[in-house]
């Protein structure tokens, strides 16, 4: 299944590639090392570093096939321009940043590409370390991988709406942060954030090692009303500002 590729190994990371992709070789290769050991600082696991297989595929059509064959991942097909990396376990298929312009809503740069490898990282840490991903749910997930990615400050698809709907007020509820998919993405790191800096990261750190039926906010020990009205009033703290109005120097645009 992946005749064609050529490896690249060092310690406990293997990074395939095909042809001219050994350019992003060493780079995917680095962020990934670096995100691991600020992934196993922040959640000390008593596991060891698993393995990790990483794989750069040079198009759509190869992505698709590994993330079904490989990581035997059910997705559409062909997948959608906005899928450029999947995970499953100790696996990640990376679409190769040559492929971006033709297969892909984003543009390469290199910043963004080391923050997309620490998301994707973080996926495989909290799979590597909860009791049972599977009932895990969407918003904790991808809001620990945005948070710990620190897409958040960066980049406008996670920024944007939050501070769009701080401006005008609308600002989902956690149930709807939960049903709704896209909501999840653009909020749910909001919510991990909020438990991150009231509770610390070590609280963080003992929901992924913890929680067995995706139940995040009854490890807090705290009713899910009363602790959404507390993280509204944390998201327009005016006074003190919240994160992400601080980190208001650091938006830039998409071109
Ligand atoms: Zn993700």
């Amino acid at each position: 299944m992946l005749n064609d590729y050529l490896w690249f190994s060092k310690d406990y990371i293997k990074v395939g590639y095909i042809g001219k992709d050994q350019t992003f070789v060493e780079e995917t290769h680095n962020s990934l090392g670096e995100a691991f050991i600020s992934l196993y600082e922040y959640f000390k696991p008593k596991e060891k570093f698993p393995s990790i297989r990483a794989v750069i595929v040079p198009d759509r059509n190869e992505f698709d096939r590994l993330v079904k064959e490989l990581l035997k991942v059910d997705i559409e097909t062909p997948s959608r321009s906005s899928r450029i990396a999947q995970t499953q376990k100790t696996d990640i298929v990376i679409l190769s940043p040559s492929a971006y312009k033709r297969d892909s809503i984003y543009e390469y740069r290199p910043d963004e590409y080391r923050r997309l490898l620490f998301h994707e990282a973080t996926h495989v840490m909290e799979e590597y370390i909860s009791p049972n991903i599977e009932t895990q749910q969407r918003w904790w997930s991808e809001g620990l991988a945005v948070n710990l990615s620190t897409q958040w400050r960066y980049e406008d698809e996670f920024r944007e709406p939050v501070l769009k709907g701080l401006k005008n007020k609308q600002i989902p509820n956690f149930k709807e942060i939960q049903e709704d998919a896209r909501l999840s993405y653009q909020w749910g790191w909001t919510i991990v954030k909020y438990i991150e800096e009231l509770y610390t990261p070590i609280m963080i750190a003992k929901i992924v090692k913890a929680c067995e039926n995706g139940d995040v906010f009854n490890i807090l020990g705290k009713d899910i009303k009363s602790l959404e009205k507390e993280w509204k009033k944390w998201l327009t703290n005016k006074e003190k500002g919240s994160y992400i109005e601080k980190n208001r120097n650091c938006w830039r645009s998409w071109s």
